[in-house]
């Protein structure tokens, strides 16, 4: 599948990059276009791969370059002021070479918090293509503010695109390591997961045709009917034959092939099981989830219609919907993986915890600003009120 990815804000603009790096190595040719925009200056310089022309500065009468801060208030006005600009770039991808638009933002601050809807909200108005978000929810360690931002930013961008596939930073972060550190290894599996998932169908040149093909129309068929969306995946290693073939671990017997279909029937269940109950990049209930589909990747000597099916119909069971498409995507790759996309997810705890901290960080605002402003107001005026001010 074709994307024009458009990163908002710092971190969107850092996803976005990776993405490229992504394609370059793996040669999915998923990233058709890649645009930046932001409000901060330096973050725009500091990104690598996404073109100069591609790098839009907003805001730039309000505030100089220097970025909104963690106001997403502020950071939704000026992309709806400068829209124009982000407009021009967008002028310039080939959009009739694309099947969909990829937002991407972390939802916790300020540029892309507030940007990203916007942005989404315009694309949809402009272009027949399908809009989605990717969007990152903040770490619950960063703080009231954050969450609220959060909170917020997430009512808005599920309303304003077909799709919202959400990427929560608590469930990734690991403890002791360094706020950057920690981001890059984030980024890493935020551009593998939806990598492998946008990856499928993109057959380059001279490449095998997989079995039963994961098209683009299938990748947007699960995400159409809008909401949210959360990614799970699994690999294993494999030995790859450079020969192209398969190093049997079964060689000499007899019974190898039927040996090898079973094992790799059973690998592909069990990594389809892995990858459904373990992390998703949104912790939910799988359990209620109106679409899914299942993507398994790697050699195609690993690969088989059994395992796919089998797969496919646990994953049915598991979430109770009847909308489960499945297909594969051969890779000369050392390893066999699975990537689940589970579309229209509801049973999200996170969203609701994210929620309540969110309430509770707004009324705990408002309460410090009228306190404040009490306090000033006493330390100002005299006890007796018997100065005048000047004017
Ligand atoms: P903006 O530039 O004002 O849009 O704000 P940032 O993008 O810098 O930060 C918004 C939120 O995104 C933060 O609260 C973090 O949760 C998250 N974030 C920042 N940088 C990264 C990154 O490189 N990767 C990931 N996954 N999240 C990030």
């Amino acid at each position: 599948m074709k994307l024009a990815m458009i990163g908002f804000g710092q971190a969107g603009g850092k996803i976005v990059d990776r993405f490229l790096e992504y394609d370059e190595r793996t040669n999915s040719g998923i990233v058709r276009a890649a645009v930046a925009v932001n409000s901060a200056k330096a973050d725009l310089m500091g990104l690598e791969r996404i073109p100069q022309e591609n790098r839009v500065l907003i805001g730039q009468a309000r505030v100089k370059g220097h970025g909104v801060g963690a106001d997403n208030e502020l950071g939704a006005e000026i992309a709806e002021e400068d829209i124009d600009e982000v407009q021009n770039a967008i002028d310039a991808i080939p959009t009739h070479e694309v099947d969909a638009f990829l937002v991407v933002a972390g939802m916790g601050g300020g540029t892309g918090s507030g940007g990203a809807p916007v942005l989404a909200k315009h694309l949809k108005r402009i272009y027949t293509i399908p809009v989605y978000g990717l969007g990152v929810l903040p770490g619950t360690d960063e703080g009231g503010i954050y969450t609220l931002n959060a909170a917020r930013s997430f009512q808005t961008f599920v309303r304003e695109v077909d799709n919202l596939l959400v990427f929560d930073n608590d469930s990734w972060r690991q403890t002791g390591e360094s706020v950057e550190g920690g981001y890059e290894k984030i980024n890493e599996e935020i551009v593998r997961r939806f990598g492998v998932l946008f990856g499928a169908g993109e057959v380059g040149d001279g490449e095998e045709v997989a079995e039963s093909v994961v098209d683009s129309s299938e990748i947007i068929n699960t995400l159409s009917g809008g909401g949210v969306s959360t990614v799970g995946y699994a690999s294993e290693e494999v030995e790859l034959n450079t020969g192209g073939g398969l190093l049997s671990r079964f060689t000499g017997d007899d019974a190898g092939d039927d040996l090898d279909a079973a094992n790799t029937t059973n690998r592909i269940t069990s990594l389809v099981r892995k990858a459904a109950l373990g992390r998703l990049t949104l912790p939910c209930e799988i359990e209620g989830a109106e679409r899914a589909l299942l993507v398994l990747s790697g050699p195609s000597e690993y690969l088989n219609r059994k395992g796919i099916e089998r797969g496919r119909k646990w994953l049915e069971e598991e979430t109770g919907s009847m909308e489960v498409r499945g297909g594969d995507f051969p890779r000369e790759e050392p390893e066999v993986s699975a990537a689940i996309l589970l579309s229209g997810v509801t049973d999200v705890p996170r969203i609701k915890r994210l929620q309540q901290v969110a309430i509770e960080a707004q009324d705990n605002i408002e309460d410090i600003q009228s306190e404040s402003e009490e306090n000033l107001e006493e330390l100002v005026e005299d006890d007796e009120d018997e100065l005048e001010p000047l004017f």
